[in-house]
């Protein structure tokens, strides 16, 4: 898995701790897309959307084709944090 030390550069934020979103938290930025976290370490920031969780569930695992819809994403954890809020449904 990722190092925890992962930083990428934020177009916004600058230099941050690295998360992991999938494409449609990206796309779906109208409409808020359900936010599934799928790491036990709070230190590891990563995160799918319903659909993907969906399609997760129905493959039984992350199979080449739950990758290619999945499109994970990395951004930073503020906006991983600013995504959670926008996508989370509970
Ligand atoms: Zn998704
Ligand atoms: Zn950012």
């Amino acid at each position: 898995m990722a190092d925890a030390a992962l930083s990428i550069s934020c177009g916004k934020h600058g230099s941050r701790v690295a998360a992991v979103v999938c494409c449609h938290h990206l796309a779906n930025a109208g409409r808020p897309a359900g936010f599934v976290e799928n790491s036990e370490d709070p230190s590891d920031l990563q995160a799918w959307c319903d659909t993907c969780e969906q399609v997760y569930l129905a493959q039984g695992g992350k199979t080449e084709e739950f990758r290619k819809f999945n499109n994970m994403t990395i951004v930073c954890d503020l906006c991983y944090i600013a995504l959670k809020s926008h996508h989370s449904l509970r």
